[in-house]
């Protein structure tokens, strides 16, 4: 039976950690870390959630884009398990957006991002996928991607004025 992982926070060095390369996709301990993933950050209100974010230095992420609560207008998608993910390309453009994460709680950042990259993952399946990925579901994977290198949203922010807490996010915002 999947169960739910418990979320670590900004403070926790293995949040700092450059995760080592999935070896072995099949894998019990990958598919089940996988599944695992999948109800968390869904139970999260999450769009995304990195491998590392539960304890576990793999180069393994999910993105999981849906309207949810804390990110009423996300686009809908299949929740996928992206693994060893490379960025081959990225746009010049960048954007601004507001992110969140769950190991950050209660702050929102406005983070600059590509706003078009282009990525190769291997699926849970074994397969290798590339695929271009624009907008807010680029942005999801950068910042996954970012958590296999021990980066967090609040290292990419131009400044602090760019921080808000959740609550006055919401006040600005309002759902
Ligand atoms: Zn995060």
């Amino acid at each position: 039976m999947p169960e739910l992982l418990e979320v670590i926070e900004l403070g926790n060095p293995i949040l700092r950690q450059k995760a080592q390369p999935v070896q072995d996709v099949q894998s019990e301990r990958i598919q089940t870390l996988v599944e695992n993933l999948l109800i968390t950050v869904k139970e999260a209100n999450g769009v995304g959630i990195a491998a590392p974010q539960v304890a576990q230095s793999d180069r393994l992420f999910i993105v999981a884009s849906r309207p949810n609560l804390r990110y009423p207008n996300a686009p809908m998608m299949e929740p996928t398990a992206i693994i060893n993910p490379r960025l081959l390309a990225h746009a010049d453009e960048t954007v601004t957006g507001w992110e969140g994460c769950l190991s950050i709680p209660g702050i929102r950042g406005k983070v600059p991002r590509y706003r078009a990259i282009e990525v190769e993952y291997t699926g849970r399946d074994g397969k290798l996928h590339k695929q271009e990925l624009t907008d807010f579901v680029a942005r999801i994977f950068q910042h996954e991607l970012d958590h296999l290198d021990g980066i967090v949203f609040v290292d990419r922010i131009d400044s602090t004025q760019d921080l808000s807490t959740e609550r006055e996010y919401q006040r600005l915002f309002p759902g």
